[in-house]
């Protein structure tokens, strides 16, 4: 593998990867490398908080763990711009798009991943944060619509007591002019 054509930097969720310069769609940009385990000691890894833990088959799992595994700092994504695939035994990572610089670098870790550890409404990938931006928004569009339409009930409310009020006045005013008139 050429020079890594990405970087280790700060994500929002902690470290990631960022391209540091154009990667083609479908190239193999990195190797998932650890230890592997079989399923006893990866159950006990797992027990044990390990979160680095990629299952290659059935009888092996590969720990991850080491900060010398780059691979471990993919960020997860919903919506990524890479994926894993297991040849041979070994774990690769590859583009699944034209990739620009600057862009972090994602996989999807799969859905018992996210609900286990990320916890399902946790997930700060950029599909989960523009779904959430947007929720909020049409909540707050609503309450606004919902205050909006309050304040007009109240407005009419108001000017309806005011009639009866100045109708009222008028009628006590009458009453009481009445014997002064006579
Ligand atoms: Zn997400």
């Amino acid at each position: 593998m050429a020079p890594r054509p990405f970087r280790l930097g700060r994500a929002r969720t902690g470290l990631g990867l960022f391209a540091t310069r154009p990667i083609k769609k479908r190239r193999r940009i990195a190797e998932y490398k650890g230890p592997r385990l079989n399923v006893k000691d990866a159950e006990r890894e797992e027990a044990r908080g390990n979160r680095y833990l990629f299952e290659v088959n059935s009888r092996w799992t590969i720990d991850g763990k080491a900060r010398s595994n780059i691979a471990r700092y993919f960020n997860h994504a919903c919506r990524p711009n890479s994926d894993s695939t297991i040849r041979g035994g070994r774990v690769f990572i590859y583009t699944l798009r034209n990739i620009k610089p600057g862009e972090e670098l994602t996989f999807d870790y799969g859905t018992d991943y996210l609900k286990n550890v990320i916890g399902k409404s946790n997930c700060r990938c950029p599909t989960c944060r523009r779904r959430k931006a947007k929720r909020a928004r049409e909540l707050r569009e609503a309450r606004k619509r919902r205050e909006l339409r309050l304040a007009r009930a109240k407005k009419t409310a108001r000017k309806a007591a005011s009639k009866t009020t100045s109708k009222s006045v008028a009628k006590t005013r009458a009453t009481k002019r009445k014997p002064t008139s006579r």
